[in-house]
């Protein structure tokens, strides 16, 4: 983050005589106003992806999340809690996209009360044409590549951090959870007392708790996998 930061500061703010204080303001305030930036483009890159079939920027969004996240993730609730959105807002968005025939409900085999969201094969479709979208990776890919690593890792910090702040659920993937562990050639879930698959290790997961001894190491670069389903 800091070099990000003193990256920002050379290139758009700070005169060598400008003092370190309204520096680091403006560094702050640029850093959102860039974010926000990005996150309005990728809003309407989502408007588009989803004009076809139509849907709106917050259905894509819950058809993204439910193909990166793990099978114990899939719920309304963990929905509404990843993507801040209402309860109200998350059973809308589901009606819209079961009428499309995107998602089916499958109820938990152990606690009735759960259900779980799968996407269909149609809405498997949908989020891989969302994920092909080659104007975004493409713009990535022409970073270098030590740069681009550089950036996750950086914007990866800064989600932690927010994330703490806001005593938000951390939905990171098992590789930097305080819960799992991987011995001879075995990998299990500590909290939900279970094996889990390879496949399974790259997941979201709202149970996710970020381990101390990862929080500052490179791993946390993985927090998210954002391999298509
Ligand atoms: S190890 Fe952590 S991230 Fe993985 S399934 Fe268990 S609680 Fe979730």
């Amino acid at each position: 983050m800091e070099r990000l930061v003193k990256l920002v500061c050379i290139r758009y703010y700070c005169c060598p005589f400008a003092q370190e204080t309204v520096c680091s303001m403006k560094n702050s305030q640029y850093l959102v106003e860039l974010i926000e930036r990005i996150g309005n483009l990728l809003r309407s890159e989502e408007r588009e992806l989803g004009k076809a079939d139509g849907l709106q920027p917050v259905h894509v969004q819950v058809l993204e999340y439910l193909a990166l996240c793990n099978r114990f993730s899939n719920t309304p609730l963990s929905l509404s809690h990843y993507l801040g959105i209402s309860k109200g807002t998350v059973s809308q968005s589901v009606i819209v996209l079961e009428n499309k025939g995107l998602i089916e409900k499958v109820q938990d085999n152990n606690d009735r009360r759960v259900v779980h969201l799968l996407l269909t094969d149609r809405g498997k479709q949908v989020v891989k044409n969302a994920f092909a979208n080659e104007q975004w990776s493409n713009t990535c890919e022409r970073l270098p590549a030590q740069q681009r690593e550089r950036m996750a890792e950086d914007l990866s910090q800064l989600l932690i951090e927010l994330t703490r702040q806001h005593n938000a659920q951390s939905f990171g993937v098992c590789r930097t959870c305080e819960h799992f562990t991987y011995e001879d050639s075995n990998y299990s879930c500590g909290l939900l007392q279970i094996p889990l698959e390879a496949s399974e290790t790259a997941k979201l997961c709202h149970e996710h708790s970020l381990a101390d001894s990862k929080a500052d190491s490179t791993e946390k670069t993985e927090n998210r996998c954002y391999d298509a389903p």
